[in-house]
C-alpha cells in the first residue's frame, strides 16, 4: 500500500487560512485530481480552518495541527485545535445552526465540509478544543499510473 503524511502547525490568524488552503491543495496535487476534486478539499479545509480560529481560539489566536494522510487514493486531512470545545457536537453539526448568528456566519460550515468530502468525523471535549477528520477518495483517471 502506498502512504505518505504531511503535517502543520500554524497560529490560528485569519492570515494562515489561505496558507492553510494552499498547503493541503499542494499535498494532495500528487494524487492528481481533478479541479473539482480540489477544490472541494480546499473549501471544505478553509471551513474547518476558520472554524478551529473564529470558534475553537475566538479570534485570540492559538495552535492549529493539520495531519494529512494518504493510503493508497484515499486523502485523509484532520483539523485540530486546543480551544474551547463543542458542547453539543450533533447540535453544532446541524444545518444553520451557528452560535454566532450577529456575525455574518450562517452556520454551514459543517454542511459544506460534509457535502464536499466522502466522510466527516467531529470529536470535542468543552475546554480541551475539537478535532475534525476528513476522508475523500480521488480515483485514478486514464493516464494515471
Ligand atoms: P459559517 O461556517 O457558516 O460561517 P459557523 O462557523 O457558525 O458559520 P459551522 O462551521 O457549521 O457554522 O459551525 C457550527 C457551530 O459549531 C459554530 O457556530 C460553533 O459554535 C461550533 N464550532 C465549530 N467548530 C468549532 C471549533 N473548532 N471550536 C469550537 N466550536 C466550534
Ligand atoms: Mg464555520
Amino acid at each position: 500500500m502506498f502512504q505518505n503524511e504531511m503535517h502543520l502547525s500554524f497560529s490560528g490568524l485569519s492570515q494562515n487560512e489561505s496558507f492553510a488552503r494552499m498547503a493541503v491543495a499542494a499535498f494532495a496535487t500528487q494524487l492528481n485530481p481533478t479541479i473539482e476534486e480540489l477544490t472541494d478539499i480546499r473549501t471544505a479545509v478553509s471551513e474547518a480552518v476558520t472554524n478551529a480560529i473564529v470558534h475553537g481560539y475566538e479570534s485570540h489566536g492559538g495552535t492549529v495541527y493539520m495531519d494529512c494522510y494518504i493510503k493508497d487514493r484515499m486523502f485523509e486531512v484532520i483539523v485540530r485545535d486546543e480551544g474551547r470545545g463543542i458542547e453539543d457536537v450533533a447540535l453544532a453539526m446541524q444545518p444553520f445552526y451557528t452560535s454566532m448568528p450577529n456575525l455574518e456566519r450562517s452556520g454551514m460550515g459543517f454542511s459544506v465540509m460534509q457535502a464536499f468530502m466522502d466522510t466527516l468525523h467531529v470529536s470535542s471535549s468543552p475546554g480541551k478544543g475539537t478535532t475534525v477528520s476528513m476522508k475523500k477518495l480521488i480515483p485514478a483517471v486514464s493516464g494515471d499510473e
